[in-house]
């Protein structure tokens, strides 16, 4: 594997872990980063560390399923370790007297590896827990296409998956199975939320949206009864993102 490719994947997720801690999507260490590097390979945060602190280097690489490759970071002194095998195999060792610890990748892994195998123009993961999504998640409720943005980026009502424990490869079929009919985003009971994007640009920007409108859904009932838009706009409104809004969203249209 080129080293220019698997660093600028690593940087990129470390940026957006970045841009997670300065927004009030997740609170210290929760939530989770990751962006697919090809068809084998992926860059994903290590479970449990703070998003402030992380480099490149700590951003562990797996394979699609869930094997660690190359070199996962080492903290502390920021030198490397090899380490290969499940996601079982990090470990604290002793280098040059200073204890070292290997990261392990997220314990969301599978839910992320989940929502990589069924779509495949997913290249780009974030999971959350953010108040409003979570307040919904925690009610079990879906959350309707009330408003454009949302319904543009989302393509239709995020649904709520019904409670799976964290950290499962069940939770990750759940997700997907919520996520079916062109979704990109689901709530997880009790839980959070999932969004995954063409790029990291989308999936973080899903993130947001979804926020946003599970606050609007919220102070919309407290006037009364929200409207969500109908299929027919909502596929509308998809396509124009898709294919059009994004675009020039990247300066290509
Ligand atoms: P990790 O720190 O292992 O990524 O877990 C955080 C989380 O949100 C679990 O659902
Ligand atoms: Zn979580």
């Amino acid at each position: 594997m080129n080293e220019e490719i698997l660093y600028k994947a690593r940087q990129t997720v470390v940026e957006a872990g970045l841009t997670l801690a300065r927004s009030s999507l997740t609170v210290g260490t929760y939530g989770n980063i990751s962006c697919r590097i090809d068809e084998e390979l992926i860059a994903i945060t290590p479970s449990g560390r703070d998003y402030q602190q992380l480099g490149p280097e700590d951003i562990v690489i797996t394979d699609m399923e869930g094997n660690l490759l190359g070199i996962p970071g080492v903290l502390g002194n920021r030198d490397c370790d090899s380490n290969t095998g499940g996601t079982d195999s990090a470990e604290s060792k002793e280098k040059g007297g200073t204890p070292v610890v290997t990261l392990r990748p997220s314990s969301e892994l599978p839910l992320h590896l989940e929502i990589y195998k069924n779509f495949p123009e997913a290249r780009a993961i974030v999971h959350t827990h953010s108040i409003y999504a979570s307040a919904l998640a925690a009610a079990h409720r879906d959350l309707p296409p009330i408003i454009e943005d949302l319904a543009q980026i989302t393509g239709g009502a995020v649904r709520c998956t019904e409670y799976t424990i964290a950290g499962t490869k069940e939770l990750g079929q759940k997700a997907v199975e919520a996520m079916e009919g062109g979704r990109s985003a689901a709530l997880l009971a009790n839980h959070g939320a999932v969004c995954w994007g063409r790029n990291m640009k989308e999936a973080l920007a899903a993130a947001q949206i979804l926020e946003k409108g599970a606050q609007i859904y919220y102070v919309a009932r407290s006037f009364g009864t929200p409207f969500p838009l109908n299929e027919k706009t909502v596929a509308t409104l998809h396509d124009f993102y898709l294919n059009h809004y994004s675009k020039r969203q990247q300066g290509e249209e």
